[in-house]
């Protein structure tokens, strides 16, 4: 048989291909026992070799065919290379089989059928014919990648099939695609439109398929493989991961606002709860969702209400239509939620007086189940607020501040408000006009030191009972202060009838009161003022007004009324401002001297000067010394103005000529006071003035205040060498005795006898017979007040001395009166 298969194949002439190869004959559990499969030699000669051997990957799938193998020390090509023509070299290796290449589609027959002649020898013609087993036998059956298992001999037909179709699939290296893919991927996430996971998704399973699909034609067009697996598996974990980390985010977001979510309910639950105020929150229907502690206490209804109750049940209507009305307003636009509400108040019927706002609020969120849309809901939240003590201390306070605590009587404020009221409308005729009265009680002190201040206080209120029932056509009165009442007229009364009522006033409060056992009885004084419509705020006026005729009651002394009488009141008014003012205005520099000359009549030449002070006040304008040397002396002010001019005078004095004497105004004050020698020598000693150039001036009214001191005080600065003339002679009591008694130098004979001297025969008799007193006592005579030159002639021929007057010079000052005695020297010289 082996000499008849020979032949057959020397007949093929090369035809023929016999397999070699190694094979283990050994069982699984044996060691392997390795022997070499190979044809005899007399089958070897006329054959081709080629090697059987189907090498099998680690992972025990057969995925490539060798091209050629060592057999024996020899080169031999493999069956596949062999049946496709050749040891062909496809610039690998390994031929890659192609398994989509259908194994059904090699045309298989049965061994014993050929052998058997049952197959039509035309259907073999031409055709490469391999003879191999069927793979029953184990050990001839191999793991492919796509059909499972496989016969080695059909590998073989595959792996030729994949040379002759020129398929031998060429791999492309994974590396720089899966390195491109995952920059593809991390890129994904990059733009703003693929934010959303859902759409890089997408995109990564679009990107899949593609690769996919071009990985498809790639290897049945051109035998290319694709590292499509790598690629696809990044796609994978790619989407996996993002998925899974969108997960974890989502749901850690979720956990992170939902625990906010529970501690801010928290917080709020906490915050209502604990409130001093109530709070109720109700919705659209008037059903309350959330109420506190304090609802109840401050509403009165049952600690058992729960939310779901509805609003109508627990508070006083007015709150439920002011949350309805709330909520519609905010629902129509109309209303723009804004900060500050302003509280408005009501009664509760359980007599608390409540203070409330309510807070309307759109709230928006997402609904629940199916149709998930975003929805809106209004709410309304009341907050109340228990003011009921608080209500009680402002009306008291009110009270308080409108009336007086101890009488019941009104307070100032309260009056003046009653009778503005009063006035308006009421117009001042000719009968009258309203009178406002203003009462202060005369020994009332006395009897609150005496019998106790609680008596005081009984009579007080006593008082104001009599006031309050006079039935004088007075409203109720006011108590201003201490001891001080007020009333005024409801109708206009003519002059005479104000002081009837007045009278009748006195009358009733001077009524002795008896005092829970104890009589007492005070006098009164009245102030009166008509109520004049022209003043800008006519009750303050009034009352003012009544109050200054009260004060002039008071000076008077005794029991009386005084009504108010404009032209002493501004009077004595600008005497107050004086007053106020004189103090601070030496501070403010606001004195100076003038000085006018004093001459001898004969030949007009100035022997001195007479200081004047004068007070130039911002306000108030230049003052009159003849205006505020009364205040000044009255308190006391003087002295201090005094000293002052006595050094300036001084001081001034020192500019004129030698001979030059200057005249200084002494105030009675200023000698009573005490102290007055040593401010004279002070003045002298500051500035170095010679005594004999210092004349004083002094009035009678020194003599008359304290004769005794003065004497020692005239005779003290005599004898240091300053001069005194008498003031004003002529206008007081002129007694003869003072001139003898005191050590005078000169009188000064008041201007109202020159004023007239010229026209009048008593003056012209008063000055001749002063002169003659004058020369008498061997005193020099100043006549004061010369305007004009027949004064001057008239004085002459009488022979005064000397003059003063605005004929020979007005007061001036220091400097004007040095330059003139400079010029008049100039002159001389
Ligand atoms: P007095 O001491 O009799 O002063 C003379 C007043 O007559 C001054 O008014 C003076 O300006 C004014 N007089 C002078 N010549 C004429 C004239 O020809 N015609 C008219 N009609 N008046 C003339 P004055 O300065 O207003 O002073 C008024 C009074 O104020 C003074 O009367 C004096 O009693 C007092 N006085 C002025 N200065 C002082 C002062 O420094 N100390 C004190 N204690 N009293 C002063
Ligand atoms: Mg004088
Ligand atoms: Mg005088």
């Amino acid at each position: 048989d082996d000499l008849a298969l020979s032949r057959v194949l020397e007949a093929a002439d090369g035809g023929v291909i016999l397999p070699v190869g190694t094979r283990n004959f050994g069982t699984a559990r044996e060691p392997p026992v390795v022997g070499r499969e190979l044809p005899i030699p007399i089958l070897r000669n006329h054959v081709w070799l080629a090697l059987a051997e189907v090498p099998v990957d680690r992972d025990g799938v057969v995925r490539t065919l060798p091209y050629e193998g060592l057999f024996d020390g020899r080169f031999v090509p493999s069956v596949a290379a062999a049946l496709a023509g050749g040891l062909q070299r496809h610039g690998g290796a390994a031929i890659t089989i192609d398994y989509s290449i259908s194994p059904e589609t090699v045309p298989t027959y049965s061994a014993a059928d050929l052998l058997g002649d049952r197959i039509d020898p035309a259907i073999l013609r031409g055709k490469t014919v391999l003879l191999g087993t069927d793979g029953v036998r184990p050990g001839d059956s191999y793991f492919v990648t796509a059909q499972g298992s496989m016969p080695g001999s059909l590998i073989q037909i595959l792996g030729a099939e994949t040379l002759l179709q020129d398929r031998n699939l060429q791999s492309l290296p994974a590396t720089p695609f899966i390195l491109a893919f995952a920059l593809l991927l991390f890129g994904l996430s990059r733009p703003q439109w693929l934010s959303e996971l859902s759409h890089q998704l997408i995109v990564c399973f679009a990107l899949a398929a593609v690769v996919a699909v071009v990985g498809m034609i790639l290897q049945t067009h051109y035998a290319i493989i694709l590292p499509t697996v790598p690629v696809q598996l990044l796609f994978w974990l790619y989407a996996v991961s993002r998925s899974l980390n969108e997960l974890t985010i989502r749901r850690w977001r979720f956990l992170q606002s939902s625990m906010e979510a529970s501690n801010m309910r928290h917080m709020l639950t906490h915050i209502i709860a604990d409130s001093s105020d109530a709070i109720l929150v109700v919705d659209e229907e008037g059903t309350i969702l959330e109420t506190n502690r304090r609802a109840p206490e401050i509403f009165d209804f049952d600690t058992n209400v729960r939310p779901g109750t509805k609003l109508s049940s627990v508070v006083p209507g007015e709150l439920v239509a002011g949350a309805r009305a709330s909520i519609l307003e905010l629902k129509s636009g109309a209303a723009e939620r804004s900060g500050d509400q302003v509280p408005r108040l009501t009664e509760l019927p359980s007599g608390r007086s409540v203070e409330y706002t309510i807070t309307p609020s759109c709230l928006s969120g997402r609904g629940h189940g199916r149709g998930r849309a975003d929805k809106k809901w209004y709410v309304a939240c009341i907050t109340a607020r228990d003011v009921t003590e608080k209500r009680h201390q402002e009306a008291r306070l009110e009270y308080m501040s409108r009336f007086d605590d101890l009488t019941g009587a009104m307070r100032r404020s309260e009056f003046l408000k009653r009778l503005e009221k009063d006035i308006v409308g009421r117009k001042p005729d000719a009968a009258g006009s309203q009178v406002v009265f203003a009462l202060n009680l005369h020994r009332f002190k006395t009897i609150n030191a005496t019998l106790g201040r609680t008596v005081g206080d009984t009579l007080l209120k006593a008082i104001v009972s009599r006031l309050d029932r006079c039935e004088l056509g007075l409203p109720a009165s006011a108590r201003l202060g201490g001891d001080i009442f007020a009333l005024y007229t409801l109708e206009a009364v003519s002059g005479a009838a104000a002081q009837q009522i007045s009278r009748r006033l006195a009358e009733i409060l001077e009524t002795p009161f008896d005092l829970d056992g104890i009589r007492a009885q005070i006098g009164v004084r009245i102030g009166i003022s008509p109520v004049s419509g022209k003043s800008p705020s006519p009750a303050a006026t009034s009352l003012m007004q009544a109050e200054l005729a009260l004060d002039s009651a008071t000076r008077t002394g005794g029991s009386g009324a005084v009504t108010f009488d404009p032209h002493s009141f501004a009077h004595q008014e600008k005497a107050r401002e004086i007053e106020r003012e004189l103090w601070s205005a030496l501070d403010k520099r606001e004195f100076h001297i003038v000085y006018q000359p004093q001459v001898t009549l004969s030949d007009r030449k100035i022997v001195g000067a007479e200081a004047l002070v004068r007070w130039n006040h911002p306000r108030l304008g230049a003052i009159s010394p003849a205006d505020f040397i009364d205040i000044a002396e009255a308190n006391g002010f003087v002295e201090k103005l005094g000293r002052w001019i006595l050094h300036r005078a001084c001081e001034d004095a020192l500019a004129w000529p030698d001979q030059i004497t200057v005249s200084v105004n002494v105030s009675p004050i200023q000698f009573a006071r005490g102290g007055f020698v040593g401010d004279v020598k002070a003045a002298l000693r500051a500035s170095g003035l010679k005594p004999q150039r210092l004349h004083l001036e002094i009035t009678e009214s020194a003599f008359i205040n304290s004769p005794d001191d003065l004497l020692d005080t005239l005779h003290e600065l005599r004898e240091l060498g300053v001069s005194f003339a008498l003031d004003d002679f002529g206008t007081g009591f002129s007694s003869f005795g003072y001139l003898s008694k005191f050590p005078l130098d000169a009188i000064k004979l008041d201007q109202m006898f020159v004023r007239n001297i010229t026209s009048d025969r008593v003056s012209q008799a008063i000055v001749q017979s002063i002169k003659a007193l004058a020369d008498g006592l061997d005193l020099t005579l100043i006549c004061e007040g010369v305007e004009n030159e027949d004064q001057l002639r008239f004085l002459r021929l009488v022979g005064c001395h000397q003059g003063q007057g605005y004929l020979f010079g007005k007061p001036q000052t220091s400097d004007n009166l040095a330059q003139s005695f400079r010029s008049e020297a100039v002159l001389a010289g």
